[in-house]
């Protein structure tokens, strides 16, 4: 594919002051990486005419595309046309349309127009004005030895829509570059992000299309492929040869693709398997109960849970041992195995899972808050129950145990 060198100067004294940020160059680069372009250079260059020249030389020796904000309004400061004239030689003309408009503008205002106002109006011999939707100095494409130049007003809200509805379609046309950027979304649980990138080492570093970030997420870490293409379908066998090779080392933590959550993916796992669940819960108080029943056609895997957050609810309701609580504690492997078993045999469904443990922020019955036990239930089988140390504030703890419990049935049932 071909190399096209891009670059975004900004010119304006504000910028290099620190008095704004050059957010329009971050703009600019999302935008042309999105559409396959290379961007390899950002220039910031004050209101200095023989400054601004020097830059226009040293970019006009090293890129293809330049794109230049700023520096095109009424104002005597506005270096951006008396650089670029001095360094092409180019004649400068009057733009009627953009002309028109400004006049316009000051009679209806009966405002008087100074000079200076047309100044805004003239754009170089031969380039394409491009028209602002959005306020008075026309932008320009003008090809020049080369390169091509883009000169773009400095305000962020014209310089966008110029650079939609103008830039990226003439760029585009100009290069023939049918860049497509697709990404897919791997995901994977049970595995830290330094552990999966440490494991994706070797395939990180040879790889440059697709490219290959990992992400951490709430749920688990997100592997991004983006690959860069001239078609859908090759940027598509370009990310599945490289998710398969992936796959090939941390497969065992994959669980979905793209948007696909953890519940989905144990949801869909229950549906296949046709297999019901209920939880008994105590320190999540229903939260994992509502992340299932909040997926459609919920009803066809879920029975419903038992918030049983007192010892009095786990014993009276859920029939965890007197003696358990007595001597365990609610907050034992003991516990949430009975805990787990019992709301399998009450709701009669195929498995069951539980969650007890302490939410903080103080201790309970000796353990300190993050301590959590989950258990999990499946008829014909041995019950799992695994103890967790989670940190964080109540609101973290609560919303790990869930996540955990989804995790450890999807490593439990997709074995089944
Ligand atoms: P004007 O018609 O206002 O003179 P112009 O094209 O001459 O427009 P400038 O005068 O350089 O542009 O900048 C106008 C305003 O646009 C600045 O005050 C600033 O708020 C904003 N701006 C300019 N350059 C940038 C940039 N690179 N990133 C973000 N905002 C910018």
């Amino acid at each position: 594919m071909k190399q096209i060198r891009t670059e975004i100067i900004g010119v304006g004294t504000e910028l290099l002051l620190g008095q704004i940020a050059n957010t329009n160059a971050q703009w600019i680069s999302e935008k042309l990486a999105k559409n396959g372009f290379n961007v390899f250079h950002h220039a910031v260059v004050g209101d200095n005419l023989q400054r601004v020249i020097n830059q226009f030389t040293h970019s006009e020796s090293r890129s293809d595309i330049i794109i230049v904000t700023g520096g095109l309004g009424p104002t005597e400061d506005d270096m951006t046309r008396e650089a670029f004239q001095q360094i092409s030689n180019l004649e400068m003309v009057e733009h009627k349309p953009s002309m028109d408009k400004i006049e316009t503008f000051f009679r209806k205002r009966e405002s008087v127009m100074t000079a200076n106002n047309r100044r805004q109006a003239r754009v170089f011999k031969g380039a394409e004005a491009i028209e602002n939707e959005v306020g008075m100095a026309p932008g320009m494409i003008v090809q020049h030895q080369h390169a091509t130049w883009i000169f773009l007003p400095g305000v962020p809200r014209e310089m966008k829509q110029m650079v939609e509805h103008r830039v990226i379609p003439h760029l585009k046309q100009q290069t023939g570059l049918q860049t497509v950027i697709k990404s897919a979304m791997l995901r994977f649980v049970g595995i830290g992000e330094s552990t999966l990138e440490d494991q994706l080492k070797d395939i990180i570093q040879k790889q440059h299309n697709p490219t290959i970030a990992p992400l951490a997420q709430n749920e688990g870490v997100a592997i991004r492929v983006t690959a860069k293409a001239s078609d859908d379908n090759e940027a598509n066998q370009l990310i599945e040869k490289t998710k398969q090779e992936i796959l090939s080392v941390a497969g065992a933590y994959f669980y979905g693709s793209d948007e696909e959550t953890l519940p989905e993916r144990v949801f869909s796992l229950l549906k296949t398997q046709g297999k019901m669940i209920a939880a008994a819960e105590s320190l999540t108080g229903g939260m994992f109960t509502d992340r299932l029943i909040s997926l459609e056609g919920a009803s066809k895997v879920c029975s419903g849970g038992i918030v049983c957050y007192d010892a009095k609810v786990k014993e009276n309701v859920l029939k965890v041992s007197p003696d358990t609580i007595k001597k365990q504690g609610t907050v034992s492997e003991q516990c949430a195995r009975e805990m787990a078993e019992n709301v399998c045999t009450l709701m009669d469904v195929e498995v069951g899972i539980s969650f007890t443990g302490v939410a903080g922020p103080d201790y309970s019955e000796n353990n300190p808050p993050g301590t959590v036990f989950i258990g999990v239930a499946q008829k014909g089988k041995e019950t799992f129950v695994k103890k967790f140390i989670f940190q964080g504030d109540r609101d973290i703890i609560r919303n790990r145990s869930v996540i955990k419990g989804f995790e450890l049935l999807w490593n439990l049932l997709k074995i089944a």
